[in-house]
This record gives C-alpha cells, structure tokens and sequence, in this order.
C-alpha cells in the first residue's frame, strides 16, 4: 500500500465541500483510504464514517474511540428578495468580517450556482444603508450577516428553479481553497478539521504499512454536524462501544492561553464545555515525555469540541483532547507543516502501549442492582 502524502491529502480533503449536514463529498473521498486501513469501515445513520481497527488486548473493555469532524463552518441561505439577491444565515461560527466579500458557491438541489457575496458599495452616502452603516455608523458593533447578501445575476425564480430556496447552504468555492506555502507553514480554508482527518488517515496507514495493531480496539469517527452542536458526536459516542473518547481538533495557538505557535501538540485539560479527564491529560503528557516530544496543554474558554459536547450530555463520561496548534481559527488557517506528523506521532505512541491499566480505571463496578431475594 502506498504511503499517504500528507500535503497532498490535506490540499484533497480541504477541495472537498462538508458544510454541516452537507460531509458527503469528505466521507466518500475518506471511506477508500479508511477501507485501506481498518478492518470495517461503515457510515451510520447520522452520518458519521467509522473505521474500526481490532486491537492486540483480549479485554474488550479495553477500546478507545477517536472523533474528528468532517464538517465546515458555512452559511445558509435564510430568504431571496424579490429582486434576487440572497441573505443568509450563519452556519457554525463563521463571521462576515473575517471571511470577507468574494465569490461563494451556492450548494442548490438541482444544481450548484456561483455568487459574490458582498454588502454593496463604499462609495455611498446615508442614503444607501448596509455598505454605509459598516463604515460610519457602526460604533463598536460588530458587522454581521444581515449587512450582506449574495449577488446572482438570477431572479428569484431563476434561482428556485435550480432547487436554491431558504435551506440551501453556500460555501466557499474551490478555486478559493488553494493551499498557501509560507516556508515552514500551510494555510488554508477548512484545516479545522481536515488537519485532524488528515491526521487520523495517516495514523491508520503507518499502522497497516508498518503491521503494527494498536493495544485497544479502535475507533476511528469521522463527525457529521460538530460546528452546529456536535451531533454526530453525540450520537456515536451513545452507539459506539468504548471506555475512552478521545477528540481532535485544531486548537487556538494565541498567548492569552500560553498556546504557542508550534509544531508542538496541545493537551487540554478543559474548554467552555467541559473538563477532560484529568488522568487522561496526565497520561498524554507522560507519552509525550517518553517519546521524547515538548507538548503543550492548555485550558481554553470560547472553544467546544465534540468530546467535551458529548461528554457535556452525558455520554463520554472519560475523555480527552488533543490539539493542533492554528492560528486564523475559523477564517484563513495556517498550522506549522510539523504539527500533524507530532500529531501523528503522539497518537501512534499512546495506541501502541498497553493502556489496560489506565483504562481499567474508567470501568467502575455497575451500580448494585435491589436484592429482591429478601
Ligand atoms: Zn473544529
């Protein structure tokens, strides 16, 4: 089996449209480089594509589940004026400030269409509303998306012909995902979460080339709809058998959390959401020690991941996070072209070892049932 190229299958998954709801075109280019790996690869009933790895331990409780998430940060479309022009609605935590006008594809049922989003011209006086508001009567509000719109070309009709309707999402089109060569570093659209994707293949590749098998059973699960509240996740870590779920996802390399810009993994022991388990953080940091590998932790606020979702609802009781350190989160990313192999490398160590002991910690007794024999 061929080695997986890390760029090039950064710079594929990134090509690829996943708006929320929308990971078809990500998990049909994953699912074949999953078969190649895993030993069963399935898509569930929310979406989510999970390759399963059998691992060496005979213990079945010892089994650990990996969540990355396929989907992207877009927009949808909320109505279309009379005259034609689009507004929309966010779609996960996407601003309009730091996408920027440009041109945008529109996602339509029958067929795709091309549009410029915009907020009209600066050359306007208080007679002409959004353009002018943003420059001279905003005061320290932010712009949002009721001061854009999306320009066609198409009457309304026009545009529900080709299935384009308040539902319809929009996205940031192709020729506008090329990847950028900064010396040391990559940036691009969407590295949150191909980069974790991108990872987690790769991972599973060096385990099939190098006929290595992880301790624990595996799961590998890529997301559907993390942007908007992580459903997907919920959902298969209600499904899926496993003792510990782990999350990744790029991270936010900014000083107000010590985070610096590196090559270096973060280990995060909370965010908004939730804790991560201690012991699990703790343990991370020790791999990272023995293989030997500087790693980062971090306890961030304004930033949720799948886990901490599903943890939140009860569902992952044991949990961790690993990070790749971004800067321009959710905008034009860029993460050190060293970031995902140390990923790589820190995932590969912890799977590798004979984790019963840690894990065993995380399968208390079952709560004593009534004794009805009285
Ligand atoms: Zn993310």
């Amino acid at each position: 089996m061929a080695t997986l190229n890390l760029r090039s299958t950064l710079d594929e998954l990134c090509q690829r449209y996943g708006p929320s709801g929308y990971e078809e075109e990500v998990a049909d280019y994953c699912r074949p480089l999953l078969e190649a790996a895993c030993d069963k690869v399935w898509r569930d009933a929310v979406g989510n594509l999970i390759g399963f790895i059998k691992g060496r331990s005979k213990d079945p409780r010892d089994s650990v589940r990996i969540f990355a998430h396929m989907d992207e940060i877009a927009l949808m479309i909320k109505r279309i004026e009379e005259d034609g022009l689009i507004r929309l609605d966010p779609l996960g935590g996407i601003y309009p400030n730091l996408l920027g006008g440009g041109p945008v594809e529109i996602l339509g049922r029958h067929q795709h269409q091309a549009g410029v989003l915009g907020s009209g011209s600066v050359h306007v006086s208080d007679k002409s509303s959004a353009a002018y508001e943003i420059q001279y009567s905003m005061g320290n509000k932010a712009m949002d998306w009721s001061h854009t719109h999306v320009f066609t070309g198409l009457s309304r009709e026009e545009l529900y012909r080709k299935g384009i309707r308040a539902g319809t999402r929009v996205v940031i089109p192709r020729h506008r995902r090329a990847f950028t060569d900064l010396g040391d570093y990559w940036a691009g659209y969407f590295f949150d979460n191909r980069a974790a994707i991108a990872t987690l293949l790769v991972l599973v590749h060096q385990f099939k080339e190098e006929k290595q098998q992880p301790f624990t059973d595996l799961y590998v699960v890529l997301t559907s709809e993390e942007e908007v509240g992580a459903h997907g996740a919920k959902f298969a870590a209600r499904q899926l058998p496993a003792t510990l779920t782990l999350g990744l996802d790029v991270g936010p390399a900014e000083k107000e959390y010590s985070i610096d810009f590196t090559a270096c993994p973060i280990i995060v022991y909370r965010d908004e959401e939730a804790l991560y388990d201690r012991k699990v953080a703790d343990y991370f940091l020790d791999v990272a020690a023995r293989i030997p590998m500087h790693a980062q932790t971090a306890s961030l606020s304004s930033y949720r991941s799948d886990v901490s979702h599903a943890k939140s609802s009860g569902r992952s009781p044991f949990s961790g996070l690993i990070c790749i350190p971004t800067r321009n989160t959710h905008s034009y990313e860029i993460i050190h072209r060293d970031a995902i192999p140390n990923t790589v490398r820190l995932l590969s160590e912890f799977l590798l070892e004979d984790t019963h002991s840690l894990l065993q910690q995380f399968c208390p007794t079952p709560a004593p049932t009534a004794d009805r024999s009285k």
